[in-house]
């Protein structure tokens, strides 16, 4: 028999617990101080808490009967007798989707995503392990994680690294067909660079993460894969020739033979080169031959249409890098440079890995109907003989792993309108009809406390970075819980333009402070390291709070993470989105707002675009694109002032007798009903099956000469 605390290790080796309230809850209830201290991860707190607390809470809040519930929902879970999956994607049962990317947000605790990429990726692994979709995600294990974010007096953003260990996490050294923990080796100029393959869970999905520090490698090559998007153009080649190349030899390691390779973004498509090599090597293919093979198994997701999100690697950078592989491949190396090239003659110009994918894929897709098209016209000079309609480019809308972002609350009112397994029926339009029949009322009170729970962190926070600043606490506290309460958190680049509504300070003045209507905001964001113009935003932002008019009503939070992510979708009344149209490929968070009972705020870009519907939530202007994008700031801020001003500001004061925002709530009701069953990681992940992966599985098989 275990002890309860070898169950309680148990229950955190399957990272299946970060979304499950009830068995976060277990973890918090041991001891809320603790909790926190050790940033809400489970592995910390079970360290931390002695045997004499654990038994005394054990008695107090009944642990055990907690702990072996979880522990069965968690077996049962892992062992289902039907998925959708099984039913639908059973070509993959054998073998596998295996999902590349840079990045992977699953949980605060493991630091090794940045922003909307990264928790997109996890939650398309999350929403794969509940449909029960044959899937394994290849990343990256940055043991410097992603960068903490400080603001100091100035609120000029420190970027504050901050090491974790490993022993703190749920992963583990994955063990290869030899029974021994599993390494890989990539060829980089010069030298061998080694990788130990580690893993973790996420409910039924495996995730292979390559961790550099390895024995065999010099103090440099540990560190190669230190940092998330850290160093410069060779460093991230090096690490792109690890992601796809060593990532696809940790999974031959580990025995899994994947039938679609799917990358996310061009940094993993050395995965395409990769797979024909071995084609070539093992087997004796002819080389192109392997490249049409390789090429019709790999789906190709492209997530961004801002030309700085896609690597350019010069010439003599990429001909250095990709000697290997051309012999490997039996290819002359101009010709493997070719193959990510713009104009695949042209010897001096650069290789691009977005250009690689593109090319060398079954499907090729964006993450919104408007982004498809964008893609479509940005890459169309890949196909000179192609008119735009007709670039091998679609899409497939991203969606959010509701279970993650939903507050228990709103999960139990769903629970009681909607039925015991809701989630299990989250992408039938039919379920969230009965949406319409909750109570106003009963949604209001639900606001009111998740609002109150993330005011209270926002200013817990926000004392703290004063205190740090040398300044005392604000009083009275900041931000009236009665007033509008509109939340803007992305990171800060200024195609996002978080500085939209501070083109006009008296304006915002006359919102925010309107004695009978008064609007509270909440900024957030981090910038990346090395931008000098996202940290100049932040800083603007950040001083502008700290005006007198202002600092009462609005307010900058530190260290945006999944953790106040979470906190800020739950708790707002609103979601503010105003992007340059069209460069917002698709945006998540706003979702994230809509599945908690918020209103989304959007200029008509990425999701919006195709989403709303004149009552789901506002529009700011009506999708037209000025070509001076002077005068579409002009335009877009009055649009926006004008609508605050004119329709989302009325319409939340106008509060019934008992305070209830009746119109308010029915907006509520509405954009849920039109938006949870298509927004959400299940549909999304049900689309990729069907139109990416099963399609690729079946080509490359096709082509398989020995199967
Ligand atoms: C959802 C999410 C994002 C991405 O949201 P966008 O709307 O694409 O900016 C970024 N960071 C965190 C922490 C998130 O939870």
């Amino acid at each position: 028999m275990d002890t309860l605390q070898q169950k309680l290790q148990k229950l955190t080796r399957n990272l299946w617990w970060t979304w499950r309230p009830e068995v976060r809850a277990i973890f918090r209830d041991l001891d809320l101080d603790i909790y926190h201290k050790a940033h809400r991860n489970p592995v910390r707190v079970l360290k931390e808490i002695t045997p004499a607390l654990l038994e005394k809470r054990a008695d107090e809040v009944d642990i055990a009967t907690r702990t072996d519930r979880a522990l069965r929902q968690l077996n049962e879970y892992l062992n289902p007798l039907t998925t959708w999956g099984m039913i639908h994607a059973g070509s993959l049962q054998s073998r596998p989707v295996a999902y590349f990317c840079a990045e992977f947000g699953i949980h605060e605790s493991l630091p090794i995503y940045s922003g909307g990429l990264g928790i997109l990726a996890g939650d398309h692994l999350k929403g794969a392990s509940n449909l029960g979709v044959p899937l394994v995600g290849v990343g990256l294990m940055y043991h410097r994680g992603y960068t903490t974010q400080l603001l100091d007096a100035s609120f000029w953003q420190q970027d504050v690294s901050e090491p974790f260990e490993l022993d703190d996490l749920p992963v583990y050294p994955a063990i290869g067909a030899d029974g021994k923990p599993a390494r890989v080796s990539v060829e980089l100029p010069g030298r061998l660079v080694w990788a130990k393959v580690l893993e973790c869970h996420v409910g039924r999905i495996r995730l292979i993460l390559l961790d550099t520090r390895d024995d065999a490698n010099s103090e440099e090559d540990k560190a190669l894969a230190a940092n998330l998007y850290g160093g410069d153009n060779r460093m991230r080649i090096q690490q792109e020739l690890l992601l796809g190349v060593g990532g696809s030899r940790a999974l031959r390691a580990l025995g899994i033979t994947p039938s679609v390779i799917h990358l996310n973004e061009g940094h993993s498509a050395f995965a395409i080169l990769e797979w024909a090599r071995h084609r070539v090597q093992q087997d004796g293919m002819e080389p192109w031959a392997a490249i049409a093979e390789a090429a019709s198994g790999t789906v190709f997701t492209t997530h961004t249409p801002v030309e700085a999100g896609h690597d350019k690697f010069p010439a003599d950078l990429a001909e250095e890098h990709l000697r290997a592989l051309a012999e490997g491949l039996r290819l002359p190396l101009h010709d493997v440079l070719g193959l990510g090239r713009t104009n695949p003659g042209d010897l001096g110009s650069a290789f691009l890995p977005t250009v690689l994918a593109l090319k060398h894929c079954r499907r090729a897709n964006g993450v919104s109907a408007l982004h498809g098209k964008v893609a479509r016209s940005m890459w169309q000079h890949l196909w000179p003989t192609r008119s735009e309609h007709d670039v091998p480019i679609g899409h497939i809308t991203n969606g959010v792993h509701v279970p993650s972002w939903l507050s228990s609350e709103l999960n139990t009112l769903m629970t009681t309108h909607l039925g015991v397994n809701w989630m299990e029926g989250i992408v039938r339009p039919d379920l969230w009809t009965k949406i319409a029949a909750i109570d106003p009322a009963e949604i209001w009170e639900i606001k009111k406390v998740l609002k109150g729970r993330m005011l209270k962190l926002v200013r817990e926070r926000q004392t703290a970075m004063r205190a740090r600043q040398g300044l005392p606490p604000l009083d009275p506290a900041p931000l009236d819980p009665d007033a509008l309460t509109i939340g803007f958190a992305r990171r800060f680049v200024p195609y996002k333009r978080p500085d939209l509504l501070f083109t006009d300070l008296d304006r915002l003045d006359a919102l925010v402070n309107n004695p009978q209507r008064p609007v509270n905001l909440i900024f957030a964001g981090r910038a990346h390291p090395a931008d000098g113009p996202g940290k100049a935003l932040i800083q603007k932002v950040g001083q502008l709070t700290a005006d007198p008019r202002f600092r009462n009503r609005i307010l900058f939070v530190e260290n945006y993470n999944i953790h106040i992510g979470r906190n800020l979708y739950q708790g707002v009344d609103a979601w503010l989105n105003n992007p340059q149209r069209p460069l917002e490929a698709c945006g998540t968070s706003g979702m994230k707002v809509v599945m908690n009972g918020g209103l989304h705020i959007s200029v008509l870009d990425g999701w919006w675009a195709e989403a709303y519907d004149g009552e789901n939530g506002f529009a700011i202007g009506n999708g037209e694109i000025h070509a001076s994008s002077e005068v579409q700031d002009k335009r877009d801020a009055d649009a926006l002032f004008r609508l605050l001003e004119e329709k989302v500001v009325p319409m939340y004061y106008r509060q019934d007798a008992n305070g209830v925002p009746r119109p308010w709530i029915h907006a509520i009701q509405r954009s849920m009903r039109t938006l949870a069953w298509r927004f959400n990681a299940d549909r999304m992940v049900m689309d990729y099956v069907r139109n990416c992966y099963l399609p690729a599985a079946v080509a490359a098989s096709c082509q398989m000469p020995n199967p």
